[in-house]
């Protein structure tokens, strides 16, 4: 099979949604060549793409049927529905697309970028009346944590979630820490460091946000992590780091803590399946959720693209596991990774492992080099996936009719705890 943004040096590269369309045996699920609204309704799991297996939690918001023009409109159509709407909004409307989201809706953002250097490209618009964010639920929460008053944040589907941020739901945390406060207790040591610090990854709910707010805890990036683990250690004897396990270990591991100083804790078994003494020797005790799409990435692609294209560099996001971290030459976060291939001076072929849109984008972007994804199944975030032009269409025409749909509103009381826990994470490194 074909990697999927291999190309010859000058030749064009094929948006993943064409990909998809001309060949859905390419991918790792064929209905990705339907339309997402196909899987809006009844469907258990995420839909297809690479986090297909996992299932939507009781509670999760879910979409509606997307109205039946939308979904019967063409491509042309769509985007020209769509020009002409954000041309009749103008200021009043801001559109933001995730690094992973399609070519088809990327070409339609005013701001392209990672979750959080969106929430903040939001905050340089301040008179925009909508932010239409073209992410997954929890990026639209936090942009709408750090909004204007009045402004309306827009998910155009309300069926993008985020898997690995549903593996953490607030219930599970709050035993969770019920848990360790029995058995750690809640004072400081003689040093004045609490027994332990949470710290919840970006890609979480603003529940678990606030829940960091309220617990001395932390946000982090995947480009700030081993910041903010050090200014969790320096107010904490050890970290609860939720939801993604692998950032937890890449970079505990990177700072020198030994793995059995990071047990797991998985939420279905008592003390998390650990026994009180792992706990106590615990350093960094790491919640059981990961990242489907990057949990696909093994060491044999890494050495598969070592033997197929001697000299390629190889970097990952630090979400993969960590013997993927280990077998590649660098890993770090999509802007890490954007700018590395940036920085690149000579033709260098490249191979990375992070979702394949945007190393497809990557890939027609700098044609001087040779970009592939690591992964030779073309297989996108099907969360991510759920946005498609026609749900754009639909969102923005709502707006120029006076509609808000689909609007992601935190309550006051969660928004302001999780503002207190994402000033830290600005504190603990100002200009993150
Ligand atoms: S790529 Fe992974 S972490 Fe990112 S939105 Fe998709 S499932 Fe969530």
């Amino acid at each position: 099979m074909a990697r999927s943004a291999t190309r010859k040096q000058g030749a064009p590269v094929s948006s993943v949604d064409s990909i998809i369309r001309s060949d859905p045996g390419a991918s790792c699920a064929p209905e990705l060549a339907q339309g997402p609204w196909t899987f809006d309704l009844g469907t258990p799991g995420y839909g297809p793409g690479a986090s297909m297996g996992d299932v939507i939690p009781t509670g999760s918001p879910r979409q509606g049927q997307l109205p039946v023009e939308y979904q019967q409109a063409s491509n042309e159509e769509l985007h020209e529905r769509i020009r002409v709407a954000k041309a009749t909004l103008g200021e009043r409307v801001v559109v933001l697309g995730h690094f992973y989201q399609r070519d088809e809706v990327i070409q339609h953002a005013d701001f392209v970028g990672d979750s959080f250097q969106l929430a903040n490209a939001a905050q340089t618009v301040p008179d925009a009346e909508a932010i239409v964010f073209c992410g997954v639920h929890f990026m639209a929460e936090t942009a709408d944590i750090l909004a204007q008053p009045g402004q309306s944040v827009i998910l155009p589907n309300l069926a993008a979630g985020c898997s690995m941020a549903d593996m953490a739901d607030s219930d599970s945390v709050e035993e969770c820490w019920e848990q360790l406060d029995e058995l750690y207790g809640t004072e400081p040591d003689a040093e004045g460091r609490m027994p332990v610090i949470p710290v919840t990854y970006m890609n979480s709910s603003a529940a678990l946000k606030a829940f960091c707010g309220r617990h001395g805890g932390i946000v982090c990036t995947s480009s700030n992590a081993s910041t903010v683990l050090e200014w969790a250690f320096e107010r904490g004897q050890r970290v609860l780091f939720f939801p993604d396990q692998h950032l937890g270990r890449n970079t505990a591991k990177a700072m020198g803590v030994s793995l059995e100083q990071m047990p797991m804790w998985n939420p279905y078994k008592p003390l998390g399946g650990n026994t009180a003494d792992e706990l106590d020797r615990a350093r960094v005790i790491l919640w059981h959720g990961f990242c489907s799409v990057h949990k696909r990435f093994s060491v044999d692609q890494v050495e598969k693209a070592r033997a197929d294209f001697p000299g390629v560099r190889v970097i990952v996001h630090p979400e993969c596991p960590m013997a993927v971290v280990d077998a590649a030459d660098e890993a770090g976060s999509t802007d890490y990774i954007r700018k590395a291939v940036a920085a690149a001076t000579e033709p260098t072929t490249f191979a990375i492992g992070t979702e394949v849109n945007m190393v497809n984008r990557l890939a027609a972007e700098f044609p001087q080099h040779t970009i592939f994804c690591l992964d030779p199944v073309v297989c996108p975030c099907s969360t991510m996936y759920r946005i498609h032009p026609g749900y754009l269409a639909w969102v923005l025409e709502g707006l120029v009719a006076g509609d808000v749909i689909n609007r992601i509103t935190v309550p006051d009381a969660i928004a302001n705890e999780a503002r207190v826990a994402l000033e830290r994470m600005l504190a603990s490194k100002p200009g993150v």
